[in-house]
């Protein structure tokens, strides 16, 4: 199968009059003939608009965790409509739908929804810093929070000489002011030791400490357990809100996210992606005397949060996660696809491991999974970079950039995806074989 783009190229060029980069998002910018529009998406499958059908891995980098249109969020959302919209006003349903967060996840013991993830990672910080009184806070390298200035800042391993100490942290983007550079620490996954002398050096300064222990932005890169623990209990010693950022893991890598799956309590956590599965809805959530702050001092609100259709939609979401076997089809269909890939990959002598949870894998081209972004470094990421495309052309689309995991919907276990998709694998990795031979 060769792919003809012709629409989209020529829709691209129309949309390049209009719009930055012909797109709404720079990362929707895949190349002057390569940035695909889309048609329409059901279940776990998109059309482009010049018909091209494909098999989605990367689920709108994660809120679909049922599948595009899905037909009972879908209702919701329509009954959602008939509400009314917003109205600067509450409605009966944001406490429903609170208190199901709250019994899915334990440390949400008080919610507050807001309408994207960046809004809510903005808010648990905000609220961090007030209640430690310091304004500080630490990024894990690698992590991802968001398009706000304060943590937009990265660990640039690409440059980095590392017989030279720590990376160079660098700004995401220009127009950020290099003064909030002062406030951003950051610290490797994985390395409790690290982070304690961080702490000791800094807590004066340090009120928050921003943690995916899934990276979902970094390759599903993955903290273990016992560093989860022992940051949980620096954060406790130096006065420092953790926060979970679960906005990608939350509702998808288990009912109550990743802080059921390693067992521990976060003192703020946000959520997004999934609640609504794609519809706009996002929530800041945590220990009770904190989250009280919003009202007492702290500031936290805005125009659309919980609009009607969003609210009707991440009930509709929840309640399917929560009383349904949804999330362990997904994991189910994540698992018996590392199974194949790896089969794949393993009879050709591949090295690869996969790294994150079944719903959420990132695939890495070395034997030993990476433990934190510096280990990044050391997989064959030409390898990953090279094998993308092919596997685009043959109707798989999985995110060019290997940083990305590989999400799961409910909607790819109903079909034959599973089959589809490892076929196209298997051309994939022999074309990229034969290409960096
Ligand atoms: N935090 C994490 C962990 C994310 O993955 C993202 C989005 N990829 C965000 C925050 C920001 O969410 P949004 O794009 O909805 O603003």
């Amino acid at each position: 199968m060769t792919r003809i783009l012709e629409k989209s190229n020529r829709q691209h060029r129309k949309a390049l009059s209009k719009l930055p980069l012909g797109v709404s998002s720079n990362f929707r910018y895949w190349g002057e003939d390569k940035t695909i529009y889309i048609e329409r998406g059901s279940g776990g499958r998109l059309w482009d608009i010049d018909g091209n059908e494909y098999i989605d891995y990367r689920m709108g980098y994660g809120p679909g965790i049922l599948g595009y249109a899905d037909p009972r969020v879908d209702q919701a959302a329509r009954d959602g409509i008939e509400v009314g919209g917003v109205f600067a006003l509450s409605t009966e349903r944001e406490y429903e739908v609170a208190k199901r967060i709250s019994k899915m996840v334990p440390a949400a013991e008080l919610v507050r929804f807001s309408n994207s993830g960046t809004e809510a990672v903005m808010a648990a910080l905000r609220l961090a810093r007030a209640h430690s009184g310091k304004d500080s806070h630490i990024v894990v390298e690698g992590g991802y929070h968001g398009v706000f200035d304060s943590v937009l800042w990265y660990a640039d391993i690409e440059e980095w000489d590392q017989t030279a100490g720590d990376p160079p942290i660098e700004a995401d983007s220009e127009g950020i002011p290099e003064l909030l550079k002062k406030l951003a620490y950051f610290t490797p996954l994985n390395d409790a030791n690290y982070l304690e002398d961080l702490l000791k050096r800094h807590h004066q300064d340090i009120g928050a400490f921003l943690i995916e222990p899934i990276m979902g932005n970094c390759c599903s890169i993955m903290a273990t357990a016992e560093y989860v623990q022992a940051a949980r209990e620096l954060c406790d010693k130096y006065n420092v809100v953790m926060i979970v950022d679960e906005v990608k893991t939350g509702f998808r890598v288990a009912r109550g996210g990743v802080q059921e799956l390693m067992g521990f309590k976060a003192d703020l956590c946000t959520f997004a992606k999934a609640i609504g599965n794609g519809y706009p809805i996002s929530v800041v959530a945590g220990r009770e005397d904190i989250m009280r702050r919003f009202g007492d001092g702290v500031i936290h609100g805005g125009t659309y949060t919980c609009h009607s259709v969003a609210l009707a939609a991440a009930e509709k979401t929840l309640e399917i996660l929560d009383e349904t076997d949804a999330l362990e089809t997904i994991a189910g269909y994540g698992t018996a696809l590392r199974q194949g890939m790896g089969e794949i990959l393993g009879n050709r002598g591949i090295p690869h491991s996969f790294v994150g949870h079944p719903a959420m894998s990132g695939l890495f081209f070395s034997e030993t999974p990476p433990s934190n972004y510096r280990d990044w470094l050391n997989s064959d990421y030409a390898f990953y970079d090279t094998m993308a495309p092919q596997l685009h052309e043959l109707g798989v689309l999985c995110e060019p950039d290997s940083r990305e995991p590989w999400f799961i919907c409910e909607a790819h276990a109903q079909d034959d995806s599973l089959a589809q998709t490892l076929a196209a694998f298997e051309k994939a990795v022999e074309t990229t074989l034969d290409k960096l031979k």
